[in-house]
């Protein structure tokens, strides 16, 4: 089972230093404080495996995870951080834009949205390199267990409406770390882009 294991390879600031094969890469991205690290160590069966610094303002790195012998998860560092100073913030958009865009391992984005404010304008902004380079997109609308069942429903399909107006190709799930709505259908498409 690929995802059981998955072991910190390293954290890297520069494309320099990703590693540099041909491992298939499935990236998780999203807000900081969106609930990343809780739904990636929910996936993974893991109490602690993101590793990402919360504190702002710090030098955020793109983390490196393998999950068996030939994929690797990577955790982007989280952003719309409000404190951060602008040249972090420009680091940031900089070190994401040229992963997300330049990156041939990359198979697809898992992008986390809170249920409850989804769509924000960086959300928008990811939406749109992902567009750009042609990656196909999950969108998993975390902290579902926030609102009822049929509120939840109801902004699944809106937020598959409008990102129905974009190029590409984009699903959108509901999820949450707390009751583990998601976690199972995740762990199942995981094991099936990797090996795809
Ligand atoms: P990250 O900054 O995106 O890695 O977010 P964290 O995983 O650290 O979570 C941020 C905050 O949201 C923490 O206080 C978590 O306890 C909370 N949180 C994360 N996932 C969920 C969830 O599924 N449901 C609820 N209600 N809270 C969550």
């Amino acid at each position: 089972e690929i995802l059981r294991a998955p072991e910190f390879l390293l954290g890297a600031a520069e494309p320099h230093q990703f590693p540099q094969d041909d491992q298939v890469e499935i990236a998780f991205a999203g807000r900081s404080n969106v609930g990343k690290s809780s739904a990636i160590n929910a996936i993974c069966n893991r109490r602690k495996l993101a590793r990402t610094s919360k504190v702002p303002g710090r030098t955020q790195q793109i983390n490196f995870f393998s999950m068996g012998e030939h994929a690797r998860l990577v955790d982007l560092p989280g952003y719309g951080y409000a404190q951060v100073p602008l040249a972090v913030k420009q680091k940031w958009e900089k070190t994401i834009h040229e992963y997300l865009t330049g990156r041939p391992n990359l198979r697809v984005l898992v992008l986390l949205m809170d249920v409850r404010h989804p769509l924000t304008d960086l959300d928008w902004q990811m939406v749109r390199w992902a567009s750009e380079a042609d990656l196909p997109t999950q969108v998993l609308l975390t902290k579902a267990d926030k609102f009822k069942r049929g509120r939840v429903a109801a902004i699944t399909l809106e937020v598959e409406r409008e990102l129905n107006k974009v190029n590409g190709q984009f699903g959108v799930e509901a999820f949450s770390s707390q009751t583990y709505l998601g976690v199972e259908a995740m762990r199942a498409q995981l094991a099936e882009w990797v090996v795809a």
